[in-house]
């Protein structure tokens, strides 16, 4: 059975948009042409500017999620933050705090007037990515540790660093290795 798509929930600003960044590159990845209505409806889950994105936008999306894809795959600090900041030089970020309807104030990125998706992509996620990795120190993200999954997620915990992308995963690997230890017996 194919296993459910499952989203983290949308971004309530903490950690700031960046479960936008993992759904996206987990949807880029699981299929490198995904279409205008999978990206624009995955904007709009995470609240993301209205771009009426075409089929040229969404072909430029998918290629402009290479970089995230490469930092989320990261798990050396020294490597991700190189990459965040050059990043943040081609794509410079204009922050600035913002409050979403019953929301505390969030830093986001605005990007000019003219820029195109792929800049405002970036921006955030070099934002974004920059921020967490300065609060937590380390590249607290990752990708599941269970068979077939793969999926990258934003790792939240505050002690033990987390393996798999839900708890469903977890709890897969958990019967898993039960049943194993069952059998061998
Ligand atoms: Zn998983």
């Amino acid at each position: 059975m194919a296993q459910p798509r499952t989203r983290q929930q949308p971004d309530d600003g903490n950690p700031r948009g960046l479960h936008f960044l993992t759904d996206l590159a987990n949807t880029v990845h699981e299929d490198p042409d995904a279409s205008a209505a999978d990206l624009q409806a995955l904007l709009e889950l995470h609240g993301g500017p209205a771009f009426r994105l075409t089929d040229a936008d969404a072909r430029e999306l998918c290629e402009a999620t290479a970089p995230v894809i490469a930092i989320l795959g990261a798990d050396d600090p020294d490597t991700a933050a190189e990459a965040i900041n050059a990043l943040l030089d081609r794509y410079p970020a204009r922050p600035r705090l913002v409050r979403l309807p019953g929301r505390p104030w969030s830093l986001h990125t605005r990007a000019p007037a003219d820029a195109g998706p792929t800049h405002w992509l970036l921006s955030t996620a070099a934002l974004a990515l920059g921020l967490w990795l300065s609060e937590r120190g380390t590249c607290a993200w990752g990708r599941c540790a269970a068979p077939g999954c793969g999926r990258f997620f934003i790792d939240t915990g505050r002690r033990t660093p987390q393996r798999y992308c839900t708890p469903r995963c977890a709890t897969r690997v958990r019967v898993a290795t039960h049943r194993a230890n069952r059998a061998a017996d």
